[in-house]
């Protein structure tokens, strides 16, 4: 007997471009999947959860996080591209242990479910050695998040500086290990460097490498970088790599000529506006590929500068575009394109195209994962409510985070997490920070002194 739940009577926002919104609409979930969604759906033996007055949406998606820097969050919160590699990459990421990094998978996937985010690509690039990267996969495994565990080179500067290294070789025993099951909530895909931080010939073995063994592949492209200028795209596209398989992040400094290479060869997008603008990696390219036909997903990228939930993402990148449509002409109207149901849309079910996963979530459609989240609307924030998409992009935040779902399973209920010690996590936490800020020599004098009154 299947168990069969129906969410009855809420702001049904599918994301699915055949079933639109259904207001008073009813979430029919059967296991782990989706069995229908409508009007007045007969519940038949099902249990019923009243959802009157909840915003439901499919989950948020995020398609490039370093959750293993949760546990030194907001070191770097006042750096450009250049101070960050430096304070994180060159100081802190070569002392991290297992631990810490077991430590950080863990609570940034707590956090980003506690937040709605329902699926997470985890971009990991401190892969110093393979418990480290059996550590972020347990980290993922725990916590319960649906998660594409994007294997990654250690956390060292050098991996990047035109390196002829290759992408490691233990992705291999990674793969065998984790992944030989697709009835998971955890895939994997390959964290790559692009030409300009390693050599074609790098970028073509690791291409190659993740092609040979059947996964996507993710790579940071355009960021500004002071005193360095590289065309990392265009790079790739003379190495021969470019293909839809690739999700390239950020492309801020892109040239168009770089953007329509994107296009032809079919690539998915991961913009991470906040972080962009907040560091200086230059203009998220949002408006740019639209007018190529290509529909950005949205990204953290790293909490040691940037909040960990999407709707400051969506914000960001909303309000970004509209200050790109000014004009110097006070008579001329102005007239934005991008709209909040855009943005939703990025933050949804183009994060599922960007982490492969379209098929399986990222929209409320019968036959899909059970992945989706209940926004409460009988709060101060965000009542009363006209339009559920203005609500959930401008209004809501993680407060009104009421219940999380994840393949049918309630991970978030009535506000609380499901099923973890907070209490033991956050000594795993604390205990991650003390020991690689000691160790780089930046624990804040504060930590560890006595309290006076
Ligand atoms: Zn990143």
């Amino acid at each position: 007997m299947a168990n069969r739940v129906l969410f009855r009577g809420g702001h049904v926002l599918t994301m699915d471009p055949q079933l639109g919104d259904v207001h008073g609409g009813d979430v029919l979930v059967e296991d782990d999947r989706i069995a229908a969604v409508g009007s007045g759906i007969e519940a038949g033996d099902a249990e019923v959860v009243d959802t009157t007055g909840c915003i439901v949406i499919p989950g948020f998606i995020d398609s490039h996080r370093h959750t293993w820097e949760t546990v030194i969050r907001g070191i770097a919160p006042d750096v450009s591209l250049g101070g960050y590699f430096e304070i994180v990459l060159d100081q802190l990421a070569p002392a991290y242990r297992p631990e810490d990094v077991y430590a950080g998978n863990y609570l940034g996937s707590l956090e980003a479910i506690d937040a709605g985010v329902t699926t997470l690509l985890d971009w990991s690039h401190i892969s110093n050695t393979p418990e480290h990267s059996d550590e972020a996969v347990h980290g993922l495994q725990d916590a319960g998040i649906r998660g594409v565990y994007a294997h990654g080179i250690p956390g060292d500067n050098s991996w990047w500086a035109y390196s002829d290294r290759g992408h490691p070789e233990d992705i291999r025993r990674i793969q065998d290990r984790y992944f030989s099951s697709d009835d998971q909530l955890l895939t994997l895909a390959m964290a790559a460097r692009a030409v300009g931080n390693v050599t074609p010939e790098t970028a073509q073995h690791d291409w190659a490498l993740a092609r040979e063994l059947g996964i996507r592949i993710t790579v940071h492209v355009g960021m500004r970088l002071t005193g360095v200028h590289v065309h990392h795209i265009l790079g790739m596209h003379e190495a021969g790599v470019m293909g839809p398989d690739t999700t390239y992040i950020h492309c801020t400094d892109s040239t168009d000529e770089e953007l329509d290479l994107i296009a032809e060869t079919g690539g998915t997008v991961s913009i991470a506006s906040y972080v962009e603008l907040l560091m200086g990696h230059g203009r998220p390219p949002t408006g740019r590929l639209l007018e190529r036909g290509v529909r950005p997903s949205l990204s953290v990228d790293v909490v040691s500068s940037v909040p960990g939930e999407m709707f400051t993402q969506m914000r960001t990148a909303l309000v970004y575009e509209r200050i790109l449509a000014f004009t110097d002409t006070p008579d001329e109207p102005f007239a934005p394109k991008l709209t909040h149901r855009d943005v939703l849309q990025f933050a949804t079910i183009e994060g599922a195209r960007a982490c492969g996963l379209d098929d399986k979530v990222g929209s409320l459609t019968p036959g899909k994962q059970a992945d989706f989240i209940l926004l409460r609307t009988d709060m101060v924030n965000v009542a009363p409510l006209i339009d559920p998409v203005t609500t959930a992009v401008v209004f809501a935040d993680t407060s009104n985070v009421d219940s999380v779902f994840v393949a049918g399973k309630p991970v978030k209920r009535n506000g609380e997490l499901v099923g973890h010690d907070l209490q033991r996590a956050f000594g795993l936490l604390e205990q991650s920070r003390d020991y690689l800020l000691t160790e780089a020599g930046m624990l804040p004098d504060w930590v560890g002194a006595p309290v006076t009154a």
